[in-house]
C-alpha cells in the first residue's frame, strides 16, 4: 500500500506542475539524454546528463539538469578510463 501510495504522490505533483510558458498543468520529464561527461578524462558515457521537461499542450520543451544534481560521471564508469 505504501508503494502505491508514493506513486499516486508524485502523479499528483506533475499534474500540479504548470507549464512556465503556457501554464498548462502537466509540466514534466518525456525524456532524458545520456553522454554524462566523465569527471576525469571528460569523455561522455552512458549516464544520464540532462532530464528533457515538456508541455503536455505545445511541443515545447527544456533540458533541466539531473535531479540528484550530479555534473560529472565518476570514472570508474567510464569506458575510456577503463576499456
Ligand atoms: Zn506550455
Ligand atoms: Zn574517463
Amino acid at each position: 500500500m505504501a508503494a502505491i501510495g508514493a506513486l499516486a504522490a508524485k502523479t499528483a505533483e506533475r499534474l500540479a506542475t504548470p507549464c512556465s510558458r503556457c501554464k498548462t498543468p502537466g509540466w514534466g520529464r518525456v525524456a532524458v539524454e545520456a553522454g554524462l561527461g566523465c569527471e576525469f578524462c571528460g569523455c561522455e558515457t552512458g549516464l544520464i546528463a540532462h532530464e528533457v521537461h515538456g508541455c503536455v499542450r505545445r511541443p515545447h520543451t527544456e533540458r533541466e539538469p539531473r535531479p540528484d544534481g550530479l555534473v560529472f560521471a565518476p570514472k570508474m564508469l567510464c569506458e575510456a578510463c577503463n576499456p
